[in-house]
């Protein structure tokens, strides 16, 4: 997945602002990268939770480039975070043990309290003895 946020600060670094007087020279290009990790990290942990990835990243770096780049920095974001979410539709597991470390849980939490141990499916997070909560969770949505 963190190919994705690289790619991103890639594109981006050239025209990334120099920090302001008395900061170390590469915090700008510090905090971009971090902001575009941090996305990608939940969007791959998160994603059912997660609604406008490419605009959270945006908001979160747009003060570190000029005016005359934002355009250009907003397509940058929107692109690559497309790309980064056809590869979660396609490989939602490794995407998950890709920033985690440990394949992904069900999203459900057992009659004892405790979450739900087992592997979910990947459209809805969900393992198959809790497919009927994402059900619930579809009416909401509609109903809402
Ligand atoms: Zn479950």
């Amino acid at each position: 997945m963190y190919q994705f946020s690289r790619a991103i600060y890639r594109k981006l670094a050239p025209q990334i602002l120099a920090p302001p007087i008395g900061a170390p020279e590469f915090s700008n290009h510090a905090a971009v990268l971090k902001a575009c990790e941090d996305v990608v990290t939940r969007l791959a942990v998160d994603h059912h939770y997660f609604a406008r990835p490419e605009r959270t990243l945006f908001c979160q770096v747009r003060t570190y480039f000029p005016m005359s780049a934002q355009a250009h920095v907003l397509y940058v974001i929107s692109r690559y975070m497309g790309c980064a979410q056809q590869f979660l539709i396609e490989y939602p597991l490794e995407a998950y043990t890709a920033v985690s470390g440990a394949p992904p849980q069900c999203r459900a939490t057992t009659r004892k309290g405790s979450a739900c141990q087992r592997t979910p499916l990947p459209r809805n997070g969900y393992c198959p003895s809790h497919q009927h909560l994402a059900d619930t969770e579809d009416r909401e949505l509609a109903a809402a």
